[in-house]
C-alpha cells in the first residue's frame, strides 16, 4: 500500500549535503498499524512526513497506493490528501475559531460533500466519540485529551484508508493516552484503517503490529522472531 525504495531526504548543507534519511525502503501493506521510533532527530517526523506526502524525497521512489507519488499531478495530490489520508498531530493543530461540529465538518466541506451528507457523518461521529453535549463548544474550552479525541474525528470523518499520527499523546496524561491509543486500535481492528505513528512510548507502540526503529537517519533492521 505504502512503498517506499531506497528513499533519501537530505538537506543543503554548505557545499555538501545533511542527510536526514538514508536509503530507506520499506512497505507498509493494508491493515498494518505500525510505529516509528528513534531518539530526537533521527528523522521520524520526516519519514512520516514523507508518507503522508507533506514532503518529497530527495532520491529514491515513493509509492502510494501503488502510485509513483513523484509523478503525481498537483490536482491527483490534492485528491489523495482528501480521500485517503488523515493527520493526528501531537498539539491537535484544530482551528481555534471553529466549534467542534465545524473542525469535524471541515474535511467534509474539502470533499465536496452534500449538506445532509455532512450532517450525518458528523452526527454519527460525536456520538461515538460521546461528544454531543461538546458539539458548539471552541477547541480552547475542552480538555487535551478531548481535543485530541475532536482531531482523531477529523481524521478519520472522510473515511482515509491511512492515518498518520505524530506522537498523538506526546501532550497528555496516561489515562487519556490510553484511551486516545485504544481508539486507534479499534478503528485499526474493527474500520481496517492502515496507522503510522511516530512515538517515543513503548506502551504507545505495544498497541501497534510493527515497530520500526530509526537511528541517525537509518531504518535499523528488524529483530529476528526468537522462537
Ligand atoms: P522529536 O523527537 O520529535 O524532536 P522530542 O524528543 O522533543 O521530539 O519530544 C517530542 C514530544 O514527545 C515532547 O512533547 C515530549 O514531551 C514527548 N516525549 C518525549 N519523550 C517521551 C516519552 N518517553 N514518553 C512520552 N512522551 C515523550
Ligand atoms: P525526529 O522526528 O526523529 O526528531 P526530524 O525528522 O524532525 O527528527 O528531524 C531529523 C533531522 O532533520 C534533525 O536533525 C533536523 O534538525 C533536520 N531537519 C528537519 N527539517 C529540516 C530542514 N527543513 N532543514 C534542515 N534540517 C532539517
Amino acid at each position: 500500500m505504502l512503498s517506499l525504495r531506497n528513499v533519501s531526504k537530505y538537506y543543503p548543507a554548505g557545499f555538501g549535503k545533511t542527510y536526514v534519511l538514508r536509503n530507506i525502503t520499506l512497505d507498509i501493506e493494508p491493515g498494518e498499524f505500525v510505529s516509528i521510533m528513534g531518539p530526537s532527530g533521527s528523522g521520524k517526523s520526516t519519514l512520516l512526513h514523507i508518507l503522508g506526502l507533506l514532503e518529497e524525497p530527495s532520491e529514491g521512489e515513493y509509492l502510494f497506493l501503488d502510485q509513483p507519488v513523484q509523478k503525481l499531478s498537483e490536482r491527483r495530490r490534492t485528491d489523495i490528501h482528501r480521500n485517503h489520508i488523515g493527520f493526528v498531530f501531537q498539539a491537535y493543530h484544530l482551528i481555534d475559531e471553529l466549534t467542534v461540529y465545524e473542525n469535524i465538518e471541515t474535511p467534509l466541506l474539502y470533499k465536496g460533500m452534500s449538506s445532509s451528507e455532512r450532517k450525518s457523518r458528523v452526527a454519527e461521529l460525536l456520538d461515538r466519540f460521546n461528544m454531543v453535549a461538546k458539539k458548539d463548544l471552541f477547541p480552547n474550552q475542552l480538555s487535551g485529551g478531548q481535543q485530541q479525541l475532536v482531531g482523531i474525528a477529523r481524521a478519520i470523518a472522510a473515511n482515509p484508508k491511512v492515518i498518520f499520527a505524530d506522537e498523538p499523546t506526546g501532550n497528555l496524561h496516561s489515562e487519556h493516552a490510553k484511551q486516545i491509543m485504544e481508539l486507534f486500535k479499534e478503528l485499526n481492528e474493527k474500520d481496517g484503517v492502515t496507522i503510522v505513528q511516530v512515538t517515543h512510548s513503548d506502551i504507545n507502540a505495544g498497541y501497534g503490529n510493527r515497530i520500526l526503529h530509526l537511528k541517525d537517519g537509518w531504518l535499523e533492521p528488524a529483530a529476528t522472531a526468537s522462537v
